[in-house]
């Protein structure tokens, strides 16, 4: 366990898929010391850790549910007693459970929207409120090109991806003059887990540049947002999506 108190800390949700993973990667890279969380895929957020160790970089693993208050908060007491202050928060954590509205079970609207909105309150709160008081960070959330225009069949996933930015952009309001810039990423159609059911040659007609998206280039923009090279940004959405909207 690491027990310096002047490293900046990033804590990336979410942090043993793809997008996540990558992002937590690059944080590293940008040299935070990254707390990569995880729900269920404990293998898959040791890979990202040892990814980061290998390209020279330092973290930690915390699996903790986002959608768990109790559990979200006991680890982040954790941390809290062992760093001076959290620099980055990327709200990344987030589930599918598509199926056309009419046909919807109350669980699958319920779950989506579980893990992106309660998940950004259980997190965020803590976290902002460390975050004010150093009057010093920066909070991302990944949402999705769902939250903006809408997909057949993700009417719990757009609705929970929009409300994302809702929040986010009200946020970003109210803590803006105590130092803090909170903003969103909203991706296309990107190489991962999520996707693996989808048929990309007929989608891949929709997009402008003719390709599905890397998670790298997610994580690039979302390191970009983190850093001070984007000191005069909060409140916005950023598409990372070849051009589909
Ligand atoms: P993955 O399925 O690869 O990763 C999802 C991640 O979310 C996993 O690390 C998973 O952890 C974590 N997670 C899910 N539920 C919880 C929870 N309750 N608590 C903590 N962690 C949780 O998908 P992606 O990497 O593609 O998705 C990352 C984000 O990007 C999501 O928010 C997704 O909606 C968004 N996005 C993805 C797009 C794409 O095309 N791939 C497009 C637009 C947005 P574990 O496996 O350990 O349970």
């Amino acid at each position: 366990m690491e027990q310096s108190h002047d490293i900046e800390v990033a804590i990336v949700t979410g942090a043993s898929g793809g997008i996540g993973r990558a992002i937590a990667i690059a944080l590293a890279k940008a040299g935070y010391y990254v707390v990569v969380n995880y729900r269920s895929s404990q293998g898959g957020a040791e890979k990202t850790l040892a990814q980061i160790t290998q390209d020279g970089g330092r973290g930690e693993l915390q699996g903790f549910d986002v959608t768990d208050a109790d559990q979200t908060k006991a680890a982040l007491d954790d941390l809290f007693s062992r760093y001076k202050g959290i620099d980055v928060l990327v709200n990344n954590a987030g589930i599918t459970h598509d199926g056309l509205f009419m046909m919807m079970s109350k669980k699958a609207w319920q779950q989506v929207l579980d893990t992106t909105l309660a998940g950004f309150y259980n997190v965020t709160k803590p976290v902002l409120k460390k975050m004010v008081r150093r009057k010093k960070g920066s909070v991302v959330s990944i949402s999705s090109i769902a939250g903006l225009i809408g997909n057949r069949g993700q009417a719990n996933y757009s609705a929970a991806k929009a409300g994302l930015i809702g929040a986010s952009r009200s946020l970003a309001a109210e803590v803006a003059r105590l130092g803090i810039r909170v903003n969103v990423v909203a991706p296309g159609l990107i190489d991962t887990e999520m996707i693996k059911d989808v048929p990309l040659s007929a989608l891949k007609n929709m997009i402008p540049m003719a390709r599905i998206g890397k998670p790298e280039e997610v994580a690039s923009v979302v390191r970009f947002l983190c850093s001070d090279d984007a000191s005069y940004v909060t409140g916005q959405v950023v598409s990372v999506n070849g051009g589909m909207a």
